[in-house]
């Protein structure tokens, strides 16, 4: 990468939740390090002659008339589940795990199976603008750290567990930790070898702590898992109060709520991210608001496993923070312009309700609607917030992520760009309309890599 670089384009953002803001024709100026240093619109006194310079030392990318997005961040991937995408989605979630998820995770043992299928993981979110993904990965040490190896190469910024999973009632026999000591010994020698990788990668790769979910854990390893997280400041991701299963099942086991027995571990906290949490009651939002802990809205996978709808409105108005997740492949679809097209249809059906036999006022959930401004952050820099890192805006300080988008692609133009000229009207049909046809580049910590 060269010292300093110099981009033009027309950039769309969220600086506030719910708020758009086009930057038409600005300069983003970005250091070798890949951060935004100095974001230039075209009435700035220098704006001409960083311009002149850029172009003078060939380190001028200039996107036209083009529109650039932030990088999309996937707050919840299960990066093995990948080859089953699409499949078995009419099962229960614990049909779906015992007879589909968990023998297909145990094949990854196999490290050229793993290698193979997460190489084109990989390379196929990045082709949908994720440049920063939280995965699970699998219960086996070497494949784990497979997974963090081929998304450092690739470039992009990814944050990997390996799963903890040794509660014998909850995990087959032949997948799953052989004890709890195990588990616990194997996720910190993840943490350290995850850790000597990140120094070849500079947009960075990042062990994460990772429960597979308090049902599938004994309480040991919980205890073990919160003590590695709090000794190597670490991430931690799992899933919370996804369905009325879950949700039943640790309630039963614990006499508490799943919030409060992952807080009781030293599992929820500022670097810790929890998938679908759709049955957080409002004690619960407050146990996330006041610890920091982030929610992974995953409203395809909701839609088919969750028994519920995320009111993503009520836990914002409590202060938890919340960004988006394909949840591969309780999801089936890796893209976040579908997940977020989702959580705004979800929020309406929320709003409205869904069964007609019932009295008009008594059919759903009042002031439940998201916007697609209010989605388009969430997978943007909500998703950069959930993981505590500058992302998702066009600002000094922020890491150079972004997507180029080419509305006018032959084979797919998108309709009526001249009759709507509003930049809310434009960024709405690009995340409602494109396709992967749209996505021309993709760049992650200010290198192209797509
Ligand atoms: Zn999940």
């Amino acid at each position: 990468m060269p010292k300093q670089q110099v981009f033009r384009g027309n950039f769309f953002h969220a600086p506030k939740y719910g708020e758009i803001a086009l930057l038409a024709q600005y300069l983003l100026v970005v250091d070798e390090a890949g951060i935004i240093t100095a974001v230039l619109s075209p009435t700035a006194p220098n704006y001409v002659s960083v311009l002149a310079a850029a172009k003078t030392a060939g380190t001028l990318h200039d996107f036209g008339e083009q529109l650039v997005l932030p990088g999309f961040v996937d707050l919840h991937i299960h990066a093995p589940q990948w080859p089953q995408a699409g499949v078995a989605l009419d099962a229960p979630l614990n049909v779906w795990l015992d007879q589909c998820t968990f023998p297909l995770e145990a094949k990854y043992r196999d490290l050229a199976f793993a290698q193979s299928v997460y190489t084109d993981l990989v390379a196929h979110l990045l082709s949908l603008g994720t440049t920063t993904a939280v995965y699970f990965a699998t219960q086996d040490l070497a494949a784990s750290l497979t997974l963090a190896k081929v998304a450092a190469q690739a470039g992009q910024r990814a944050l990997v567990g390996k799963v903890a999973m040794d509660n014998p009632d909850q995990t087959p026999q032949d997948y799953r930790d052989r004890s709890s000591a195990a588990a616990v010994a194997d996720t910190e020698t993840f943490i350290l070898e995850t850790r000597q990788l990140a120094q070849d990668a500079p947009q960075g790769v990042y062990p994460v702590v990772t429960p597979r979910f308090v049902p599938s854990c004994s309480s040991a390893t919980l205890k073990g898992l919160g003590e590695l997280a709090d000794k190597y400041h670490t991430y931690i991701q799992s899933h919370c109060s996804e369905g009325e299963w879950e949700h039943h099942a640790v309630q039963v086991r614990f006499g508490r709520r799943d919030a409060e027995v992952l807080a009781n571990f030293g599992l929820l906290g500022h670097k810790a991210i929890m998938a679908h949490c759709n049955f957080l009651n409002e004690s619960d939002a407050a146990l996330f608001a006041k610890s920091g802990t982030a929610i992974a809205h995953c409203p395809i996978s909701n839609a088919y496993f969750a028994n519920g709808v995320l009111p993503v409105h009520r836990l914002k108005q409590a202060g938890v923070e919340i960004g988006l997740g394909s949840d591969i492949s309780g999801g089936f679809s890796p893209s976040l312009y579908d997940n977020l097209k989702q959580a705004v249809i979800s929020s309406r059906m929320l709003t409205d309700g869904v069964d007609v036999t019932r009295p008009v006022a008594e059919r759903g959930v009042a002031n439940s609607r998201i916007s697609v401004a209010q989605a388009f952050y969430l997978a943007t820099r909500g998703g950069g917030k959930a993981v505590n890192l500058p992302l998702g805006q066009f600002k000094v300080g922020q890491i150079c992520d972004f997507q180029v988008l080419d509305p006018k692609q032959p084979a797919n133009q998108l309709p009526g760009l001249n009759l709507f000229p509003q930049p809310l009207d434009q960024l709405a049909k690009l995340l409602y309309l494109a396709t992967p046809a749209n996505i021309m580049q993709v760049w992650v910590q200010g290198s192209r890599v797509k």
